[in-house]
């Protein structure tokens, strides 16, 4: 008998995962079912899945508050909308807080720019907790709680405490159904025998103070509009990609007192084979907000500029203001519209070149550092306004992806018989 709504639950705090609302709804009602504890706090959507990122959160507002104006509050303090919403641009963030609100928790895939794969190589399998934060947490408050933080595989130890995680509450699921039992931290604890932590280390220690910033601060640094000039400056300054790449790994090497590959690792961040680099050729995308993390404290250490406050967030912008770009003649709405929904679509930061490179579908997509199809598909949902203007532009010869998209419309039945995709707000 859930219908409804949860009646009384203890104040969950900045950064504390939604998940806890469940384990302490079953503790509360007596002989409350596991289903019906998660249906009491999300509704009946999801199934038994844990969620991360507010799957129903209007429901959620409504059921745990009897009120779904807490929506916003919810996503940014109780799950990982939180986190990555700084590695996306102000219209994208309402974009997908809208979405999720409505129900639509698949843009979470596509806001982020990941796959399903990566999606779930963000957070770990099993919960984890530091034992600092449990002792605080009974001393505090009588229970512990499980910190969203912690489940992001790109730190091993506790920004608060620097102690390393242990890995407890173990899926019951299968390792990618991320059914957990409802326990709190500290009641299941796995031991830590045979696990590699990355040492401690001014690198690495100066990464973990930005992560305790996350949930409670702004960092517009991170933004696309603002990393994009980070990089080209620092790319600027250093003398080229490949002699930045160079100056950076050797900083991270001292700072860390270890090689970037073992960092992306034992942190499973993507681009595993050479992450700087991938962060200097914009081949970044949301999820990749980690990578820029370890590089925000080398520019640091190496007196470099770091963009960010007061700047604005379209990525259209950039194109009139870095270093790179030379002012257009004349304002140009196709490109805007393209890179706007390049930015919508998860394409990586590399899409702010879209509009200038005249090539086919498989060497952008190798200057942007995505597999072609994705590319294929991002063309394939682009409005037709925007393709025409594009190739009014005369900027695009027949044998670039622009014309090559157009082409395949026309061959399947007249240009105007696919309408498009429209993933902004009614
Ligand atoms: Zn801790």
């Amino acid at each position: 008998m859930s219908h409804g709504r949860c009646f009384f639950m203890p104040q969950l705090r900045t950064g504390d995962l939604l998940f806890n609302a469940v384990v302490l709804q079953q503790r509360l009602v007596d002989r409350t079912t596991t289903h019906e504890a998660l249906e009491a706090v999300r509704g009946g959507v999801g199934g038994n899945a844990r969620d991360m990122f507010g799957h129903n959160v209007s429901g959620v507002s409504t059921h745990l508050f009897g009120d779904p104006n807490h929506a916003d509050q919810i996503l940014k303090q109780h799950t990982f909308f939180g986190v990555f919403q700084h590695a996306l641009s102000e219209q994208m963030v309402r974009i997908w807080s809208f979405d999720l609100k409505a129900g639509r928790y698949q843009s979470s895939l596509r806001s982020l720019g990941a796959s399903a794969t990566d999606f779930g190589a963000l957070t770990t399998t099993s919960l984890r907790s530091c034992r600092q934060c449990i002792a605080c947490d009974l001393e505090h408050q009588g229970f512990a709680t499980w910190k969203l933080v912690h489940q992001m595989s790109a730190i091993d130890r506790c920004p608060d405490h620097g102690s390393p995680l242990d890995l407890e509450s173990r899926p019951i699921g299968g390792s990618h159904a991320r059914i957990w039992p409802l326990r709190l931290p500290g009641e299941d604890r796995v031991s830590r025998a045979g696990r590699v932590y990355l040492a401690p280390s001014d690198g690495y220690a100066a990464y973990l103070r930005l992560w305790q910033r996350v949930l409670t601060d702004e960092l517009p640094w991170l933004k696309p509009s603002a990393w994009i000039q980070s990089m080209q400056a620092a790319v600027l300054r250093l003398g080229g990609i490949d002699a930045a790449t160079r100056a950076i790994e050797s900083d991270v090497l001292r700072a860390w007192g270890a090689p970037i590959g073992d960092i992306s690792v034992a942190l499973s961040l993507d681009g595993r084979v050479n992450p700087i680099n991938e962060e200097l050729l914009l081949r970044s995308r949301p999820k990749d907000i980690a990578r820029r993390m370890i590089m925000h404290g080398s520019l640091d250490r190496l007196g470099l500029d770091l963009f960010g406050a007061g700047e604005g967030d379209q990525r259209a912008l950039v194109l009139l203001g870095s270093t790179d770009y030379c002012p257009r003649q004349l304002p140009d709405t196709s490109v805007d519209g393209l890179l706007q929904f390049a930015e919508q679509f998860g394409l990586p930061l590399a899409s702010v070149n879209l509009g200038d490179i005249d090539a086919g579908f498989t060497q952008v997509a190798q200057a942007m550092g995505m597999h072609h199809e994705s590319l294929r598909r991002f063309a394939a949902a682009l409005q037709l306004e925007v393709l025409q203007g594009l190739m009014d532009s005369l900027r695009f010869g027949a044998e670039s992806w622009v014309a090559c998209e157009v082409a395949r419309r026309h061959k399947r039945g007249g240009v105007g018989a696919r309408r498009t995709l429209n993933f902004a707000p009614a």
